[in-house]
C-alpha cells in the first residue's frame, strides 16, 4: 500500500498536545500543495475560539462525511516534516502503552520551538584522531559481541572505570562506520555535558546532543541536524548507560521509561541495545538471569584503580551523624590532600517510624513494605493494601523505648563539618543548591578539578560522576531510605551504596569506602558493604515472587487527586469497584489483582489530595486492556484528576 501521507488530499490529521484522544481533520491552505509528504510539519489551526499549533500525522482514509464544516489550516509552518514513520509509530507505542494521547506523545519527543529563520551556524568540531588505547582482552570480547554476534539484547556490566565507555565508543564506530546511527542514552543532566565532551572529541560533527536544558530553539537546530529531522531513520545501536536509573521514567504525561522505548524500537528497527551498569536494576538482572539479555563483564578498573577497601560502622548509640572514625579518616585524607565525599540518602521519609537505636522499622504483613505514621490519628498504614497497626512503643527488635521519626538533613551535617574542619574548601550538592541554574555543574566541576576538598551530597553525586582525586567516601545513613513504603527500598538502597562507594579509587588504588549504619546486619547494607551482588539479587528475586511484586508480575497505579478529600475518596472507591468488576479472579497465578483504594504515601501535595489504587498482575496485555476498557468507560468526575503510571518507579 502506498504511503497514505503522498497521496493528494486537499485534508491532513492534526494532533494537538491536549488529553483529546483525537485527530481533527483540516483542509489545507492553498498555497501548500497536497503532493508533497506532509507528516511531521507543525501547523497553526483554528481551535474552538482560538489558534492552536499541532503537527501533521496524517491524511484521512474517507472524506470528511461533512466536507463544508471543516476549517482551514492558518499555517503549515514547517517545509520539511520533523519526523518520519519511525518517530510516528513510536509515538503512537508510546500513546498506546502509557495511557496518553497521540498529541502528548508526540509533543515529548519533539522540539516545540517556532521556526528560527537565522538560527546561528553550527559550530564544527574536528575529532581529534581516534586514540591508541590497547583494549583489555574483556573489552574486545565484548566488542566483538556487539559488532558481531547474532543477539539483539546485551548487557555490559562492570564498576565504574572498568572501561564502559571505551567498549561503548568502540562498538558505536563500527555501526557509524555501517552508516547506521547510534543513539546514546544517559539518565542524567549532569551526564550529559561529560558525554558530550568525550562523544564529540572522538566523532566531531557527527554527534547532535538532545536534552532537557537546551531551549527549544537549540533542541530544535539539534533535531535538524540528525538527518534531517528524523532522528531514528536508520539506527542500528541504542545505548543506554546507567541503566539502573529511575531518571529513565519520565514523571509527567507520557509517564514512559527510555528503556522501554528504546527496547520497542530497536526491535522495530531491528536495532541491537547495549545496557551498561555496575548496579543493574533486578527487572535487568531477572533477565539476564533468564538468558534473556546476554551478560558481557568487565572485571577490573583499567586506568589504575582498584576497588576500594569498605568499612562499616556501627552508627548505634552515636548521637551525631559522624562517628569518631568518619572524622577520623576524613583528617587523615584531607591532610594527605585528596578528597572526600559525604553521602546522605535524603529519600529518607520523614514520616517513615523507626527504632532510634538499633533501626528496626515497622512493615506491613502483606507487603513487607515500610509501614507510615499517621501522627493525627496515631496509626502506622499501609500504602498498598490499607493494612493499619498501632505504632510501637517498644522496639520489637531490640527492647528499646526510643522509638519515633527522625530526620536528618545535609544542611545540619554541612555545619558540623564546617565547625570541624575549618580550613577546608567544602561544599555542599543537593536539589535544594542545584537548583539554582549551572550551580551543580559549577560544584561539580570544580571539584574534579580540585579546587575543593569536600563535597556533601545526595544522590546526585552518586550519578555516574568521575572525580580523579577522590579518596575517601563516607555514606552517613546507609540505612536511610530502607523505611520508604516502596517495595524497591532494599533494591535502591543496595544499588545507592554500590554507586557511591564506586566513586572511590578510580584512578588509584587506594580508594576507601566508610559506610555509616545502624543497621549493619540488614542484608542489603552487608551485602553492598561485601560486593556481594549476586547474593543480593538471589535474595531479593526471592522476596519479589514471594510477594508478587515486579519483576515477576508488573503494576499499573492510578493516583486519584483533587482538592476535596470526600470526592477524591469516593472517585478511588468508584475506580477500584469497577477495576474488582473487570478483573473478579482471586489473587491465583496468572491473574489481575486490585490492590487498594488507599491515600498515597505523599497525601497532599501542592493542595490536592491524592489517593491510589494499584492493579498487578502477571499477565501484562490482559491487565492493560482490560484497564483500558475501564478508565474509558469511566471519565473522571468533576474536581477529580488522574495520572495512570504504567511500571511505576516512584510510589510515593
Ligand atoms: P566506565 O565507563 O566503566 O566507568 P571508562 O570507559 O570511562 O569506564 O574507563 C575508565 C578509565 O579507564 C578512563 O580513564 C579510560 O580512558 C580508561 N580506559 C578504558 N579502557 C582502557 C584500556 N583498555 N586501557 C587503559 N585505560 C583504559
Ligand atoms: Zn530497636
Ligand atoms: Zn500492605
Amino acid at each position: 500500500m502506498a504511503d497514505p501521507a503522498v497521496l493528494p488530499s486537499p485534508w491532513v490529521l492534526v494532533t494537538f498536545a491536549l488529553p483529546l484522544d483525537t485527530e481533527f481533520t483540516y483542509r489545507l491552505p492553498e498555497d501548500v500543495s497536497a503532493e508533497d509528504s506532509l507528516v511531521g510539519r507543525r501547523v497553526k489551526a483554528p481551535f474552538r475560539n482560538g489558534e492552536k499549533e499541532g503537527l501533521i500525522v496524517g491524511v484521512p482514509e474517507h472524506e470528511p462525511a461533512e466536507p463544508a464544516k471543516i476549517k482551514t489550516l492558518t499555517q503549515v509552518i514547517d517545509d520539511q516534516g520533523l519526523f518520519g514513520p519511525l518517530t510516528l509509530a513510536t509515538a503512537r507505542w508510546v500513546a498506546r502503552q502509557y495511557l496518553c494521547t497521540l498529541g502528548e506523545a508526540l509533543s515529548a519527543m519533539v522540539p516545540t520551538a517556532r521556526r528560527e529563520r537565522n538560527l546561528p551556524p553550527w559550530t564544527v568540531e574536528e575529532a581529534a584522531a581516534d586514540h591508541d588505547l590497547v583494549l583489555s582482552g574483556e573489552q574486545t570480547e565484548a566488542v566483538r559481541a556487539l559488532v558481531q554476534d547474532t543477539d539483539k539484547l546485551f548487557y555490559l556490566r562492570g564498576m565504574t572505570g572498568s572501561g564502559k565507555t571505551e567498549v561503548f565508543l568502540q562498538a558505536a564506530r563500527h555501526v557509524l562506520d555501517q552508516g547506521q546511527q547510534v543513539i546514546y542514552l544517559v539518565p542524567e543532566i549532569a551526564l550529559t555535558w561529560q558525554l558530550r565532551e568525550t562523544l564529540v572529541h572522538r566523532f566531531g560533527p557527527l554527534v547532535a546532543v538532545l536534552h532537557s536544558r537546551l531551549t527549544p530553539a537549540q533542541k530544535l537546530k539539534e533535531w535538524r541536524r540528525i538527518q534531517g529531522g528524523e532522528p531514528v531513520a536508520n539506527p542500528g545501536l541504542f545505548i543506554l548507560d546507567e541503566e539502573h536509573e529511575g531518571g529513565y521514567k519520565s514523571s509527567n504525561t507520557p509517564r514512559y521509561h527510555a528503556r522501554q522505548v528504546a527496547l520497542w524500537l530497536a526491535s522495530k528497527a531491528g536495532a541491537k541495545v547495549v545496557m551498561g551498569s555496575a548496579t543493574p536494576s533486578l527487572e535487568a538482572v531477572h533477565l539476564m538471569r533468564e538468558g534473556r539479555l546476554r551478560t558481557l563483564t568487565l572485571s577490573r578498573r583499567l586506568a589504575g584503580g582498584a576497588p576500594p577497601e569498605i568499612k562499616m560502622v556501627n552508627l548505634r548509640g552515636s548521637s551525631s551523624s559522624l562517628t569518631p572514625e568518619l572524622i577520623e579518616a576524613v583528617h587523615l585524607t584531607l591532610a594527605r590532600k585528596r578528597q572526600v565525599v559525604l553521602f546522605l540518602n535524603r529519600r529518607g521519609f520523614t514520616q517513615s517510624f523507626s527504632c532510634k537505636t538499633c533501626g528496626h522499622e515497622a512493615q506491613c504483613r502483606n507487603c513487607s513494605v515500610g509501614m507510615t505514621w499517621h501522627k493525627g490519628r496515631n496509626i502506622l498504614l499501609c500504602h498498598y493494601c490499607g493494612f493499619q497497626a498501632r505504632p510501637m512503643t517498644v522496639c520489637p527488635a531490640c527492647g528499646s523505648l526510643d522509638v519515633g521519626w527522625a530526620v536528618v538533613g545535609t544542611e545540619h551535617i554541612e555545619e558540623e563539618i564546617r565547625s570541624l574542619f575549618p580550613s577546608a574548601r567544602i561544599a555542599r550538592l543537593d536539589s535544594d543548591t542545584a537548583e539554582v541554574k549551572g550551580h551543580a555543574e559549577n560544584l561539580v566541576e570544580a571539584f574534579r578539578k580540585g579546587e575543593l576538598d569536600l563535597l556533601i551530597g545526595t544522590q546526585m553525586v552518586a550519578k555516574g560522576l568521575n572525580f580523579p582525586g577522590l579518596q575517601l567516601v563516607g555514606i552517613l545513613h546507609a540505612d536511610l531510605g530502607l523505611a520508604l513504603p516502596d517495595f524497591r527500598a532494599a533494591e535502591r538502597v543496595f544499588g545507592l551504596i554500590r554507586q557511591v562507594s564506586g566513586r572511590a579509587g578510580r584512578y588509584l588504588p587506594d580508594g576507601q569506602v566508610l559506610i555509616q549504619t545502624l543497621r549493619p546486619d540488614s542484608p542489603p547494607v552487608l551485602l553492598a558493604a561485601q560486593g556481594r551482588d549476586e547474593d543480593f539479587w538471589t535474595a531479593e528475586l526471592a522476596t519479589r515472587r514471594a510477594l508478587d511484586f515486579p519483576p515477576f508480575t508488573r503494576l499499573i497505579r492510578l493516583v486519584i487527586r483533587g482538592r476535596d478529600e470526600g470526592k477524591v475518596r469516593s472517585e478511588a472507591a468508584r475506580l477500584a469497584d469497577a477495576l474488582r468488576q473487570a478483573f473478579p479472579g482471586p489473587p491465583a497465578p496468572d491473574t489481575t489483582e486490585v490492590l487498594g483504594p488507599v491515600e498515597c504515601p505523599l497525601a497532599t501535595v501542592a493542595g490536592n489530595r491524592r489517593w491510589q489504587v494499584l492493579v498487578r498482575s502477571t499477565d501484562f496485555p490482559r491487565m492493560h486492556h482490560g484497564l483500558v476498557s475501564v478508565i474509558k468507560s469511566l471519565p473522571a468526575s468533576a474536581g477529580t484528576y488522574r495520572e495512570i503510571d504504567v511500571d511505576p518507579l516512584n510510589m510515593l
